[in-house]
């Protein structure tokens, strides 16, 4: 399966200068709602890395996205996986677990976002359904942007990823186009402004 194609194909590969959630610049922004607002597309997708994890062997209980990002591949995922899916949402900033949802103790969680790219957002989600008595036994994403290791790729790990080394980390594909911080963008030297992807209609 050709990520890149499926990306490419649904204009969801951007092209300009871009401020990512990270805080870094870079020159192609993934919006991968432009992927999975095709519900066939997303299936394809979410059964691959389904697939993915349970040759692995991996066993979950449930799937839990950060919200917005990752809900969409990660009700993709559970589907595919035939398991509960939750979701945690910022609520002043701090991401939470609300509308009602419960974990119980030592409940299998995989992370689902549809991009990792520092595994940030992920984290975060991680330690709310962690504080609350579950166990995180993986990670899984659409793409990788290049920071982590994925299960199955040659490509290193960088120090600024955020995912624990000891669990899984399962995605599609390796995603690694050039991301800058701020003060080193080439972009920014050459005098455009960033933006934030979605601010102007994109
Ligand atoms: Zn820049």
């Amino acid at each position: 399966m050709d990520i890149k194609k499926i990306y490419m194909d649904a204009n969801a590969l951007l092209h300009g200068h871009f401020k990512l959630s990270s805080g870094n610049h870079s020159e192609y922004y993934l919006q991968s709602a432009k992927v999975l607002e095709d519900p066939g597309t997303a299936k394809l997708l979410a059964d691959a890395l389904a697939k993915q994890i349970r040759d692995y062997g991996l066993e979950i209980d449930t799937v839990c996205s950060p919200a917005i990002g990752g809900l969409i591949a990660g009700f993709a995922l559970a589907t595919a996986l035939d398991c509960r899916y939750i979701f945690t949402e910022r609520v002043d900033g701090k991401m939470t677990l609300r509308r009602g949802f419960e974990v119980k103790k030592g409940e299998k969680i995989l992370i689902c976002e549809d991009i990792i790219t520092t595994g940030g957002s992920a984290m975060e989600a991680a330690a709310e359904v962690e504080r609350l008595g579950a166990d995180v036994v993986g990670f899984a994403a659409l793409a990788n942007r290049g920071f982590c290791r994925r299960v199955g790729s040659e490509l290193e790990r960088k120090p600024n990823c955020r995912l624990p080394e000891n669990r899984p980390f399962f995605a599609l594909a390796d995603f690694d186009f050039p991301m800058y911080s701020p003060d080193e963008c080439p972009l920014c030297k050459a005098g455009s402004e960033a933006v934030k992807p979605g601010s102007r209609g994109n």
